[in-house]
């Protein structure tokens, strides 16, 4: 038994007109379909029909986590700061974070991520190895001052956040709840309709060792992601590692200084000697923490700042200004090079041990040729931060690999005892003895998620919902006349007497084809049009997805309907 949703009691209001400041489909349809409402930057209303997909979503993800026995609960968003300063995160979160003071000065958060408070909260539960393993999980409206919260409910400052945590006494069952979380993934985004890859990631600020994303390919997705069309690599560019072919240093002669007036870029350069770019070493330098680092990268790759940000985090990265290179008459600008350099010297795996390169030989209008890794300098520390190319050789098989854009939906991480070495989260193990314990930490965007699925499921007339997550089953159009509208009615109570989850559009005034457009828009799975046909006891069946159309008797249609359910 469902209840009938009436349109003409619904408040659902659709426009006509993208909001000006929509740039994503999502966000313009979700809007134009009367789903959600702005209320201010990054922070929207769900109304009625966008609360049902939003339960809906809720709900699958829900059976999946109590499935691998997650049990539910709900912390506070409002919390203190100690925990957090105890973590170190106050400080590091910098402005994502809303901060807020009580009326007695006291200062609290609004939680942006809750791995502090689940520690706490088992550490006062759970005593004993025997109390573990447990996963704990919550559907939870987080808050983060995203810089630009510009793609509707995609990216907001307040959304909703399905995040667990498992808490283990060994490595092996960390790797089990990781495992177990992996597959309950796998089902919801499956269940929901979602196109999506697994991708290995790089754990960036929360530490710790495992850690892949779940992508949703779309065209407004803000992460790129490498698939190999051949094996079934996938990873986000700043995981992609390079894959180095072994050089030797014996084939290269001896560094040879050439004359190369007015090169002081890579193009300029390459065109001089006659060398291809990836010949040259380009050593770009930069401020960690303050101090001047060189990183050595080809002559044809780009530096990607954000890569080279999550590597060192969380150590500041800086570029260097011109007054940096005041003091320092060694570092000469446009010409630096590795050889005999007074700075720390970081380099891209492709500066492999036994490489020969044409670089700048720290004198103004000079550069170097045969310049040997191993030999002629050495490589204090490599780290992958170039930015991933169209084509670049997959690590795991070497085909040339494509580069897409997605959003992320979900993020498993294994934590390892970050959190309870902070807290001194230990239980008392089978010896007696007390065992520290060790954590996993897993998130999905629930209300991402919806638009995730407005991303990847929308046509040019609108949403178009997979079945499991749509706020209807059926959408009946009533197309005008008195009759109709009873037709209507009557095959909607009998369907939602039998368990389907009807939208009746029974508005009188709406004109057919204003009511025909709005059901394209709002995007229920089948549209069931009662129209000129209802006085002989035909109406038509549509499929929103296919455009397919079909005319069946009354019974046909009630038959076909709820044999679905
Ligand atoms: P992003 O890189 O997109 O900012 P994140 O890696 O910081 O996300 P996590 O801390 O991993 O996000 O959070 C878990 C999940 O919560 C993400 O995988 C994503 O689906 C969702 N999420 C994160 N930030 C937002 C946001 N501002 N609006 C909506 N959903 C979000
Ligand atoms: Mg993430």
């Amino acid at each position: 038994m469902a209840p009938v949703q009436r349109m003409s009691t619904t408040m659902l209001k659709t426009l006509r007109d993208d909001p000006a400041d929509a740039e994503t489909a999502s966000h313009k349809l979700l809007v134009r379909a009367g789903y959600v409402r702005r209320t201010s930057a990054g922070v929207w209303t769900w109304l009625p029909m966008g609360k049902k997909v939003l339960e809906n979503v809720s709900r699958v993800v829900r059976e999946e986590m109590d499935a691998i026995g997650g049990q539910e609960v709900l912390l506070p968003a409002l919390l203190p700061k100690e925990p957090y300063e105890t973590s170190g995160r106050w400080e590091e979160y910098g402005d994502l974070l809303f901060r807020l003071k009580d009326r007695k000065g006291a200062e609290y958060l609004l939680g942006p991520t809750h791995e502090e408070i689940f520690t706490l909260t088992v550490k006062d539960q759970c005593t004993s190895y025997k109390d573990l393993p447990v996963m704990l999980y919550q559907i939870q409206t987080k808050y983060r001052d995203e810089a630009r919260p510009r793609s509707g409910v995609l990216r907001g400052r307040e959304f909703q956040m399905k995040d667990s945590y498992s808490f283990d006494t060994t490595d092996e069952g960390l790797a089990e709840s990781y495992r177990l979380h992996r597959e309950a993934y796998t089902r919801i985004f499956e269940r929901l309709g979602l196109d999506y890859r697994v991708v290995s990631a790089v754990s960036g600020a929360m530490g710790g060792s495992a850690s892949e994303e779940f992508l949703a390919p779309a065209a407004a997705g803000e992460d790129t992601f490498v698939d190999c069309p051949a094996c079934d690599y996938a990873a986000n560019t700043e995981a992609v590692t390079a894959v180095v072919a072994p050089a030797d240093a014996a084939e290269h002669g001896p560094v040879e200084e050439l004359d190369t007036p007015d090169t002081p870029t890579i193009e300029s350069l390459a065109e001089h000697l006659g060398v291809p770019a990836s010949a040259t070493l380009k050593n770009l330098l930069v401020k960690i923490d303050g101090e001047i680092t060189a990183i050595g990268v080809p002559g044809d790759r780009e530096v990607d700042l954000g890569k080279l940000g999550e590597h060192l985090a969380p150590a500041v990265v800086e570029l260097v200004t011109a007054e940096d290179f005041a003091g320092r008459p060694d570092l000469v600008r446009g010409y630096v090079g590795p050889q005999g350099l007074k700075l720390r010297y970081l380099a891209d795996p492709r500066v492999a041990p036994g490489t020969a390169w044409v670089t700048g030989a720290n004198k103004p209008d000079t550069h170097a040729r045969n310049v040997v890794c191993g030999r002629d300098f050495e490589v204090d520390q490599y780290l992958d931060v170039v930015v991933v190319e169209q084509g670049d050789p997959c690590p795991r098989c070497g085909a040339g690999l494509e580069i897409g854009r997605a959003i992320e939906i979900g993020h498993i991480f294994q934590l390892g005892r970050k959190y309870a070495d902070a807290f001194g989260l230990d239980v008392l193990g089978p010896q007696g003895k007390p065992v520290r314990v060790t954590m996993g930490s897993y998130g999905i965007g629930v209300s991402r998620a919806v638009a995730a699925l407005a991303e990847q499921t929308h046509d040019a007339s609108g949403l178009c919902w997979p079945r499991e997550v749509a706020p209807a089953d059926v959408h009946v159009v009533a197309a005008g006349k008195a009759l109709q509208t009873e037709l209507a009615l009557e095959l909607a109570e009998k369907l939602g007497a039998a368990g389907v989850r009807v939208l009746v559009d029974d508005r009188a005034g709406v004109s057919p084809g204003v009511k025909f457009t709005d059901a394209e828009l709002i995007g229920v799975p089948t549209i069931l049009v009662v129209g000129r046909g209802a006085a002989s006891g035909v109406v038509e069946l549509k499929d929103r997805r296919t455009g397919e159309r079909e005319e069946l008797t009354v019974a046909e249609a009630v038959e076909r309907l709820t044999a679905r359910v």
